[in-house]
């Protein structure tokens, strides 16, 4: 078979050993090299070389598992192709390797190996030249590349049969993909000899088959073992067609046959598998969407977008696209639903065993529920539970869903700021989704769950919209049974959903959404409620989740008072819960350990430390583990906050006000000084424009009053602006305030500062003014007061009006605090200093009888 025509292969040939396919003459093939042996020759080899021969290498297929490809060459196949490295390509990820893209140029036979390091290079006799097949024309002379078979009777009628074959099976390919069409026009041109190698290499045949052709070095042999799996790959298709026939769509689809051949691992074959399992899923996505119980409009909207699919080659991004999107259409809860099952009375015990206290706020829920009850398609107002964090907002939401039987789901909004986080994305953008309502009701599967929109105050606003208005059709009852996400594009009913809110504070609510919502305050709790809280749900609940017991760890309730008070400061209780989870870590380490508890604990630690003592490093310290106020310094660190206010009012010029904010009340010195100057006001703190009118009206006011309280500036004058300047100061400087509830503390501490009396230090105030000296309501007073409490305050100054909110406060709280109701700034000057702020008609007749 060889000849001297055409590419003489060198008579050494480097060898690299593949154990992923078989390379035939005429084919190409990518081959991944990552054997120590292959990457060497492709390294000094393929890399270095420069002239056409050095990328001629021999091709052996290896039988060898390639786990065990040690240093020890395997016995070597004696046939190979010799193959001309078109492209190398190296990469690191995820190990060193390199692809090489090969193409089989012609047969060899092994001589002998002439060595074995660092890659095998071995004498080998060339059996065949390709360029032999590529010059048409013969004695024969029939026409085209039949000329090169030449007399041989048999092996002329075998020839035939094969070509025939080959016409056929091409015809029964789609001439939509470029290599079938190439090898359509190919066939009549290339000779018939290479046939059996190029479409071995191309239909579906195993490693084995192909070595089998690769050995058949006789032309007779060869056609003979290529064609009964020529044979076979048509009837394998014809059969396939048949089974199509019902969906004639089908045969029009493009089959993906790539152009080359192989790739590492996987053979080369004209019908993929993946076609048929692709048909698969698109049967079963039919048959989910008719199964979905869709209305109306969106079946309609699936069914074409499943005939769309159809028509689509898989390899199209945009398939994928529409197979998402059919999938979410199928899985969305379109008509699957819970039912309720609400018994009031068992929601009553069910929230007041999740919750304590929160009275007014239970109460309210357990109204809403009834309505519901007793009306299923009740379009009532959204609750929105509003106040500090960590007071049980979240909690009372999943309570609300548990009484219901229904699930519960909750959509953060916190710095949302993009419409399209509520509303979904076109559908047209790359990477588009669906919005959170609908993502949230794809997780919960069902189309009334409770869902919790968390943070409703803490949305924001951009160019890419403001989602509050988006949030605005979702929460209103007339629109949401219709409600489109832009992904979906198709209406969904939301009017089964149960719509909970939770915000920090009613202000940053855009008013539009608050109007569709009703507000329920969720103040903070006192101390001793915390307390309770803390004994009944959360020390409970962290030892769980810590895998203590009641026996192991046992913190009293002078501990958790210690807590309240002077290691947290804060309206819920959420912080507090994070200190028992850091006292439960740290039991958790000694009962692991079956230490000795800790020195401070000495009353209980002997009975514990029996167990070590005993060697028995795993057994739990027989007595619980009580966490004493020594243990808790130990644990905690020195506490983070001292009770003593006093000290700081020490001087004249200071008072103490109440603030209120999302995150509960505080107590707020505020404090002010004067110098020689020219009559200025400075304020400093970061003061809103109402805060700053405020100021302005306690220093007119006290102006106008400074007589009759007997007020001085610094030199003694009666009007306390005169050649001063006064400074006032609001602590906290880098948080904005704003509001007129200081005005009360600014015209005390004023008043202190010219009158150089100090104001009891036990005294906290609140209470709007106006320039005639009287004292308006404020709002946040249960908060406020629950602050001065918090902080060891004694006495409350608080505006007359505001008397009926005393009533919320728990009946323990009010006796231990001395509240005064004030009608006017003579009633709060009065209050806040000790004896009284006399004025001075007043004071007359006490100098006189002095005198
Ligand atoms: P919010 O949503 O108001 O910020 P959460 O609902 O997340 O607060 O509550 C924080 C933690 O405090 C939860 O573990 C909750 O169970 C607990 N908690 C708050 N208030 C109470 C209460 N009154 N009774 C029992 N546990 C409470």
């Amino acid at each position: 078979m060889s000849s001297n025509n055409g590419i003489q292969i060198p008579t050494r040939l480097p060898l690299l050993l593949t154990h992923e396919g078989v390379l035939l003459p005429g084919s190409t093939m990518r081959i991944s090299v990552d054997t120590p042996r292959n990457m060497q020759l492709v390294k000094s080899r393929l890399l270095k070389g420069t002239s056409l021969k050095s990328t001629i290498i021999g091709v052996i297929p290896n039988t060898r598992d390639p786990e065990n490809d040690t240093e020890n060459l395997p016995s070597l196949h004696s046939i190979g192709v010799a193959g001309m490295a078109v492209q190398v390509v190296g990469s690191n990820w995820p190990k060193p390797h390199y692809t090489l893209l090969i193409t089989g140029v012609c047969r060899f036979r092994l001589v002998g190996l002439l060595k074995e390091h660092p890659f095998p290079v071995a004498e080998v006799e060339q059996l065949e030249l390709l360029e032999q097949y590529t010059t048409p024309g013969g004695a024969a002379g029939t026409g085209g590349a039949a000329g090169a078979i030449r007399e041989d009777g048999e092996l002329r009628d075998l020839s035939q049969m094969f070509y025939q074959a080959a016409v056929q099976l091409v015809g029964m390919l789609d001439m939509s993909v470029p290599v079938v069409a190439k090898l359509r026009r190919l066939l009549d041109s290339l000779p018939r000899e290479t046939l059996p190698d190029i479409l071995a290499s191309m239909i579906r045949t195993t490693n084995k088959e192909k070595l089998q052709v690769l050995d058949a070095v006789d032309l007779e042999e060869r056609f003979k073992r290529a064609l009964p799996m020529l044979t076979r790959q048509i009837e394998g298709l014809k059969l396939l067609h048949k089974t199509r026939k019902v969906r004639p769509d089908d045969n029009k689809r493009v089959l993906a046959v790539r152009k080359g051949g192989m790739f590492p691992g996987r053979q080369f074959s004209l019908e993929e598998e993946g076609e048929e399992e692709d048909a698969d899923d698109t049967a079963s996505l039919e048959r989910k969407v008719k199964g979905a119980n869709m209305p109306e409009p969106a079946l309609k909207v699936c069914l074409k977008e499943l005939k769309r699919l159809k028509k689509m080659p898989q390899s199209m991004p945009e398939s994928a696209l529409t197979r998402n999107y059919l999938d979410l259409m199928v899985e969305l809860p379109w008509s699957k639903q819970t039912t309720d099952c609400l018994d009031i009375h068992a929601a009553r015990v069910l929230l007041d065993n999740d919750h304590y206290a929160m009275e007014k706020l239970k109460r309210r829920v357990l109204e809403y529920l009834a309505v519901r009850q007793l009306k299923s398609n009740l379009k009532g107002p959204i609750l929105c539970f509003v106040g500090p964090p960590g007071v049980g907002k979240t909690s009372v939401g999943r309570s609300v869903a548990r009484t219901l039987g229904r699930e519960f789901h909750r959509i953060s909004l916190g710095g949302v700021c993009d419409q399209s986080d509520i509303r979904g994305h076109r559908r047209t953008y790359v990477g588009s989704m669906p919005g959170r309502i609908i993502n949230g009701l794809k997780t919960v599967g069902v189309n009334n769950p409770v869902f919790l929109l968390d943070e409703v105050d803490k949305l924001g606003k951009s160019l890419q919209g403001d989602p509050a208005a988006a949030l605005l059709e979702v929460l209103d009852p007339e629109q949401n049974h219709s409600f489109t996400d832009h992904y979906l594009n198709v209406p969904f009913d939301l009017s089964q959903v149960l719509f909970i809110a939770t915000a920090n504070t009613t202000t940053t609510i855009p008013p539009a959404l608050l109007d569709r919502m009703e507000v329920l305050q969720v103040p903070g709790y006192t101390q001793e409620e915390k307390v309770e809280i803390a004994h009944r749900h959360l020390i409970p609940h962290q030892l769980e989740q810590h895998g203590l017991t009641p026996q192991q760890l046992q913190i009293p309730q002078d501990t958790t008072l210690e807590m309240t008070s002077r290691y947290t400061r804060e309206a819920g209780v959420r912080s507090l819960e994070r200190k028992i989870g850091a006292i439960c870590r740290a039991v958790a380490v000694k009962v692991a350990e079956g230490h000795e508890v800790m020195k401070s604990e000495a009353s209980v630690a002997e009975g514990a430390s029996q167990g070590v003592q005993d060697g028995d490093m795993a057994v739990p310290p027989e007595m619980p583990i009580v966490i004493d106020h020594i243990a808790l310094k130990d644990i905690l660190g020195p506490p983070l906050f001292d009770m003593e206010v006093s000290e700081r009012l020490t001087l004249p010029g200071v008072a103490i006000g109440l603030a209120w904010t999302p995150l509960g009340g505080e107590i707020m010195f505020v404090e002010a000084s004067r110098t020689e100057g020219e009559g200025q006001l400075t304020l400093t703190g970061q003061l809103g424009d109402v805060m700053k009118e405020s100021a302005q009206l306690a220093i007119s006011w006290l102006r106008s009053n400074a007589k009759t309280y007997q007020l001085t500036n610094m030199v003694g004058g009666s009007d306390p602006l005169e050649g001063t300047d006064i400074h006032l100061h609001f602590p906290a400087g880098a948080v904005t305030k704003d509001g007129p509830s200081a005005g009360v503390t600014m015209v005390t501490c004023l008043a202190s500062l010219f009158s150089g009396r100090l104001v009891r230090s036990d005294v906290a105030m609140t209470g709007e003014i106006t320039l005639r000296g009287l004292v308006l309501p404020v709002g946040g007073i249960k908060d406020k007061v629950l602050a001065a409490h918090r902080a060891g305050l004694k006495r409350l100054i608080i505006p007359k009006r505001n008397d009926k909110d005393l009533e919320e406060i728990p009946a323990h709280i009010r006796a231990e605090l001395d509240f005064v109701t004030a009608a006017n700034l003579d009633d709060v000057l009065n209050a806040a200093f000790d004896g009284g702020f006399p004025v001075a008609s007043l004071t007359q007749p006490h100098l006189v009888s002095k005198l």
